[in-house]
């Protein structure tokens, strides 16, 4: 196992990274094996003029800079002086793999359309879809690794990504190919969920159940035996699954091995929040019309509410989550971006200007809710999340003194640097791009 920096060695052992003087150094550590809730969600672990080594991809030391230093040297130092430190942010929640774009419907949304108007006309997701199915594998992968990249400038090194705008067994495989395709090629890691269950495509426009049928006859099985994600999600809401075909449809994929998402209470009150809790997803998303009852229910399960206010925002609702409601209820609360072609946002930072500015949570809440907790909501708080030793060295420093300017200081990239697996992925200090870093863990 790591040496911690409290071990004593005559001679210093040799880092391949060390991080040395950060104004801040946000570590989220110490929090035990659960999603932060209710004040937690405050408690950053926060050591002043912090340092941290990393080794061979991992954190295998952090504390403050001169404890650090004392047991551990390395030819890369980066000083953080003036800057904050933290985890890289975890997006719970994107809908990464598509083609084509819908400016056209945002123009419509301007000028008053809904969501439910543009959809029932042919439009929204199901415009994608049909782009989205004449792609190759190649073009979609193409387009997901610049999408990756402009993430990872913005300090995301852990992704979560849907399928969903294939609709077929044929074509939701190929997006769940691409997202493996991702993962071999570029370095942030891309979590896979299942979301046959998006739209009813048009071949079975008025036999929505038919298409359930599809999905836990087939296509649950086809995912699974090829191991092609983790989660299986619902798009649960008034006009799309209902909610005994969303029950339907996430305890099959449980029976097959896969944990459970839902896209709740979006546009109105179904009882999603309810329905979550009742089959323990492990997180429930959107939640903007959610009942009280709902939200406690979700409470007593732990069950991580990822909120996503860029959607409310880019679909002009005049509506956010009761983030203040849920914290109080002691619901562990997450910010994912919903990154997809009606919210095209890759950064997590903007999201924690929405949150602040909308949902009115505290800057030290927003980034308990884009690290450590967005890490549970996909599973990997054993790895990610926070800034520990023996977990991933997935770091970035922020061009900011505190980090209170989280939120306040909004609409331009922060980012100093990012480390990504224990390798210097992001440097603005350098001259010119470093694109070339971002792509592939095998290079
Ligand atoms: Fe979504």
């Amino acid at each position: 196992m790591s040496k911690t920096v409290k071990t004593t060695t005559k001679a210093r052992e040799k880092a391949d990274i060390i991080i040395v003087n950060a104004e801040e150094l946000i570590t989220l550590a110490g929090g035990g094996e659960k999603p932060r809730v209710g004040k937690q969600m405050l408690e950053l672990g926060i050591i002043r003029n912090g340092g941290l080594a990393v080794k061979d991809g991992r954190i295998v030391a952090i504390g403050k800079t001169s404890e650090v230093t004392k047991v551990f040297k390395a030819e890369t130092m980066i000083s953080a002086s003036g800057k904050i430190v933290l985890p890289g942010f975890v997006d719970p929640h994107t809908h990464l793999v598509f083609a084509g774009s819908r400016e056209n419907e945002f123009q419509m949304r301007v000028e008053g359309a809904s969501y439910m108007e543009i959809l029932n006309a042919g439009g929204g997701i199901l415009k994608t879809v049909r782009e989205t199915r004449k792609a190759s594998i190649e073009k979609l992968v193409e387009f997901c690794l610049k999408t990756l990249d402009v993430m990872l400038e913005h300090g995301t090194t852990t992704v979560e990504a849907k399928s969903g705008y294939g609709l077929t067994t044929k074509d939701e495989l190929k997006i769940l190919d691409v997202i493996k395709r991702l993962n071999q090629l570029h370095c942030v890691d891309v979590i896979p969920t299942f979301l046959g269950a998006h739209a009813i495509p048009p071949e079975y426009k008025g036999n929505p159940q038919g298409y359930v049928n599809l999905i836990v006859e087939e296509m649950i099985t086809k995912v699974v035996d090829r191991r092609l994600a983790e989660f299986c999600d619902v798009f649960c809401e008034k006009g799309v699954f209902s909610l005994e075909q969303s029950r339907h449809i996430l305890i099959t994929g449980k029976k097959y091995g896969l944990k459970a998402k839902l896209h709740a209470d979006e546009m109105g009150m179904l009882g999603g929040a309810e329905l979550a809790a009742e089959i323990g997803v492990t997180s429930a998303d959107h939640l903007l019309f959610s009942s009280d009852a709902g939200i406690k229910a979700m409470a007593d399960k732990g069950v991580v509410a990822v909120l996503l206010p860029a959607a409310a925002f880019s679909l002009m609702m005049g509506r956010y989550a009761d983030a203040r409601k849920m914290i109080e209820f002691g619901v562990p609360i997450a910010l994912g971006t919903d990154f997809n072609p009606s919210c095209w946002v890759e950064n997590q930072q903007l999201v924690i200007a929405f949150a602040c500015h909308s949902m009115k949570l505290t800057p030290a809440e927003a980034i308990t809710a884009t690290t450590l907790n967005a890490a549970y909501a996909i599973g990997r708080a054993h790895e990610v999340g926070s800034l520990e030793i023996g977990k991933k060295a997935d770091i970035i420093i922020l061009d900011v003194p505190n980090h209170k300017f989280l939120g306040y200081r909004f609409g331009v990239n922060l980012v100093d640097k990012v480390i990504k697996n224990g390798r210097l992925v992001v440097d603005k200090e350098a001259s010119g791009t470093e694109a070339a870093n971002f792509v592939s863990k095998e290079l």
